[in-house]
């Protein structure tokens, strides 16, 4: 990349299309002012033609009547200063000389064109001839300055000159020429006649046609007012009150007239020209500027690009290569170095089949592979890095294709050694048991499922196991299933299988297990592994172990049903009196298919409600009064007639139907429950199971809105079995149901291991003492004080206690004696039909007060 782009490439910080604009601008300002300047030196010529024009006109009109006025005065002197008006006008007029002679009469106005014609003295007006006729109105009955006139001709007559001037005469603009009447012989300065002759002659359109014309000037007339136009010349006739005017020439107004209009044209088509030049220029100019702008992006975005590029090669956690067609390696991003410890240099130029290994198949079969389908592909490779370790990485490819011919590879390596690692590990998790790394339960289903060879399997259950689990805690507990795994481990071969189930069940799957008398053999050895003591945390443990064996080749199956045998196996060691072993065979086998139709006809009966509710009522302390009815359920089978739950509920537990079951009990019992005389508690059981497999705080929710029963009517019996499997879960949903308004019994209080603690941990409200402590009352002194002390604690607890499985007189009076607040039993009520149950309520109900 060439400076520009290093240095950082910045466009022009003005364009050439700005530049350009501005030249545009300061021409045409520039042109616009020369043309000002010339426009008003132009109208200054042309006012100034105008002007002189105006002057010169004034000129001839003011000679044109200084001419006239000369004339005048010339001819009224040949009338004023001769002999014979001297003797027939001054003093008394001689009006036959004057006008019947005509002398000074009508010849004066029809040939020289006098209007007026008067002979005035300081008396007044002696003749007066207007429009050539005689007539009686005196000279100052024609005009208002009579006596200027008069005075003015006096004044001249000292000069022998005669006076003129204008005046209005009859209201109209008129020249007047006055003189003294004089003799020609007598001179001027001696006093002599006062009589002085006046001559006016109006300034009519004739006089003045002819006085324009004399003057070379056009459109002559007088006017009262000052024209105010152009084009006209004026001059004012003093004393008249009026004006001369006339046209004018305006040569420089004529000029502009003919000279602005081509003018005007030929600015603009100079504009036009301009703006067009103009345009053309800023359009190539435009033009570049965007070229250069074009150029400075692209640059900018190549420079873009290629930091982009760089940051993803540098950052990527991933190295990009590129070989030439014989896989020869061209390029490799300086994170190869980083990530592999290998040097760059050192592997440019090397066939990238020397860096990079496949498992499965040649990395230049696939590669050519891509190059002929056009396609991006990846492929798990390995290499090694500078300490000699293997890595693997996942290889991405895609040809270089030009003119349909391949010119190498390129693409991307990313490391997946710890993502390989990590999977690995996943895997081996879901398929071995944390605690003791054996196989878990989904190996075991795998191994058996894919080996096809005659078994033996082995199921292990240890026993007391849970005490030491109880009593030393779960480290300890836990340290024993280690233990037990690798005596496990060591007590089988290679070939064999030893797995984890959970808890303190193992599965040993010999491979080859030879006949009966050999596999006796390694259970004696594996009893007998096991019964050795061990030390666990300082203390020496003895624990044991039954066992369950299925030999495969006598019952075949898949592995549910191996495991299913192997267990049924195992309860039968465990009932032989524990640390042996029984083998599964058809009698047993037959017990588990017998289980098995019972659990479909209770599936079956279930439907088609064959469960009926029995109850027992539980009394107050006193024995007289019900304080609460237990609902105990019964099968009406169809064989085999009223069966006890002891007889079905445990089958129901191990499959979802318990789940059925218990639903139905609890909505049965809410019912029933809402139709009792007495509205007092109904207790129903639940199993632990129903717990684990179902939602119970929904189906008793559904139980209570479906029957309508109140839910502080509907009480909860609940055994430790259900705190055992999952104490969190089983506080939560504890309190969920307390959230509900449901009550919380503790059933067969007592017979669990650590009741004590449960107890304040769980929302109960009461705790029923078991049967078994019950009925040894009066027999054994030590049970009468485990009564006495569940008691007390249930009192310290704010619980109510409840004794069960109350059969004589004497077990109810010691209980009285000992405060336990209710009782239930035989002696009292046995469970009954829901009939007798409504009897014994409305009997209740009668003696009560
Ligand atoms: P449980 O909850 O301890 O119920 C008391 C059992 O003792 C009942 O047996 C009852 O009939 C019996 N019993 C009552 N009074 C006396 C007595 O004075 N002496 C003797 N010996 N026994 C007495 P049942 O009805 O056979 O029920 C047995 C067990 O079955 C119950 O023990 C309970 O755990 C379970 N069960 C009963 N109904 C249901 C149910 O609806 N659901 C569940 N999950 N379990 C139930
Ligand atoms: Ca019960
Ligand atoms: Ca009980």
């Amino acid at each position: 990349m060439d400076a520009a782009i290093d240095n950082g490439f910045k466009p022009p910080l003005k364009s050439r299309n700005q530049v350009v604009r501005r030249l545009i601008l300061a021409f045409v300002g520039l042109l616009g002012l020369a043309l000002l300047i010339g426009l008003l030196a132009f109208l200054r010529i042309a006012q100034g033609l105008d002007e002189r024009e105006a002057q010169q006109s004034r000129f001839h009109a003011q000679s044109a009547l200084t001419q006239l006025q000369k004339n005048e005065r010339t001819f009224l002197l040949t009338h004023a200063f001769w002999q014979a008006a001297y003797d027939h006008l001054s003093g008394t007029v001689d009006t036959r000389w004057a006008y019947d002679e005509d002398n000074i009469g009508a010849s004066l106005y029809s040939d020289d064109g006098y209007q007026g014609v008067f002979v005035l003295d300081d008396q007044g007006t002696h003749y007066a001839m207007v429009d050539g006729q005689l007539s009686e109105q005196p000279f100052a009955q024609y005009t208002p300055s009579s006596s200027r006139i008069f005075e003015s001709a006096h004044k001249a007559g000292e000069q022998d000159q005669a006076a003129s001037g204008y005046m209005l005469f009859a209201g109209q603009p008129a020249l007047f020429t006055a003189a003294v009447i004089r003799a020609p012989s007598q001179p001027h300065h001696l006093p002599g006649s006062r009589s002085v002759l006046v001559f006016v002659r109006v300034l009519d359109a004739s006089l003045l046609e002819s006085l324009g014309r004399s003057a070379g000037l056009a459109g002559f007339a007088t006017s009262a007012s000052q024209p105010a136009g152009d084009g006209q010349g004026m001059l004012v006739l003093q004393g008249s009150g009026h004006v001369l005017t006339w046209h004018t020439e305006a040569p420089g107004e004529q000029l502009l007239r003919t000279v602005l209009p081509p003018l005007a044209l030929g600015v603009l088509l100079m504009l036009g020209f301009v703006a067009l030049i103009a345009r053309q220029a800023m359009r190539t100019s435009g033009e570049i500027d965007r070229g250069h702008q074009q150029l400075a992006l692209s640059r900018s975005a190549l420079q873009t690009s290629e930091e982009r590029f760089k940051a993803v090669a540098e950052a990527a956690s991933d190295w990009i290569w590129e070989t030439d067609a014989d896989l020869r390696l061209s390029y490799l991003s300086d994170r190869f170095s980083e990530l592999t410890g290998l040097q760059v240099t050192a592997w440019l130029g090397q066939p990238v089949t020397e860096l990079l290994d496949c498992d499965t198949g040649k990395i230049e079969h696939w590669l050519q592979g891509l190059a002929a389908t056009a396609a991006t592909g990846s492929l798990r490779c390995q290499y090694h890095d500078h300490l000699g370790q293997q890595r693997i990485c996942r290889l991405s490819a895609r040809a270089i294709l030009r003119d349909g011919r391949c010119h190498g590879y390129r693409g991307t390596s990313s490391d997946i050694t710890d993502e390989v690692a990590a999977h690995a590990q996943i895997q081996h998790l879901s398929l071995h048991d944390a605690l003791t790394g054996l196989p878990n339960r989904n190996k075991l289903f795998r191994y058996l499922e894919n080996s096809e060879n005659a078994k033996a399997l082995l199921m292990l259950d240890l026993d007391n196991f849970k005490p030491i689990n109880d009593s030393l805690g779960h480290p300890a507990g836990d340290a024993v299933l280690i233990e037990v795994a690798g005596r496990l481990g060591r007590i089988t071969r290679d070939c064999d299988l030893v797995a984890r189930l959970g808890g303190d069940e193992f599965i040993v799957v010999l491979a080859r297990p030879g006949k009966q008398p050999e596999v006796d053999r390694f259970c004696a050895r594996l009893v007998q592994a096991l019964e050795q003591p061990m030390l666990v945390e300082g203390h020496t443990v003895r624990i044991g172990v039954s066992v369950g064996v299925v030999l495969a080749s006598d019952y075949p199956g898949p592995a549910s049903d191996l495991i299913r045998y192997a267990d049924v196996a195992l309860l039968s060691a465990k009932q032989a009196g524990k640390h042996t072993w029984r083998y599964f065979s058809a009698q047993l086998n037959a017990a588990v298919l017998e289980k098995r139709t019972l659990e479909r006809e209770l599936r079956e009966g279930i439907d088609r409600g064959e469960l009926v509710l029995h109850f027992q009522p539980r009394y107050s302390v006193d024995g007289v009064q019900v304080a609460s009815v237990e609902a105990l359920v019964r099968w009406q089978h169809p064989q085999h007639g009223l069966m006890r739950p002891d007889q079905f509920i445990g089958l129901a537990e191990e499959s979802d139907l318990i789940v059925l079951l218990g639903n139905q009990v609890l909505l049965d019992a809410c019912t029933s429950a809402r139709h009792w005389p007495l509205a007092v508690t109904v207790s129903v059981n639940m199993s632990p199971a129903q717990f684990s497999r179902s939602d119970v705080v929904r189906d008793v929710a559904d139980a209570l809105r479906a029957s309508g029963l109140p839910a502080h009517r509907l009480e909860l019996e609940i055994t430790e079995g259900v705190m055992l499997n999952d104490v969190e879960g089983a506080l939560q949903t504890m309190n969920a149901l307390k959230e509900l308004g449901v009550r919380l019994n503790m059933d067969d209080f007592g017979t669990g291991y650590s009741s004590l603690g449960y107890l304040r941990t769980y929302p109960f409200d009461s705790i029923k003492i078991d049967k078994r402590f019950i009925q040894s009352l009066g027999r054994s002194a030590s049970d009468r004080s485990v009564v006495q002390a569940i008691i007390n604690l249930g009192n310290a607890m704010g619980m109510t206690v409840t004794a069960e499985g109350v059969e004589t007189v004497e077990q109810l009076a010691l209980l009285n004696d000992d405060q336990c607040h209710e009782v239930q039993g035989f002696l009292l009520s046995h469970p009954l039909e829901e009939g007798a149950l409504v009897l014994l309520m409305q009997e209740q109900m009668a003696m009560l007060p």
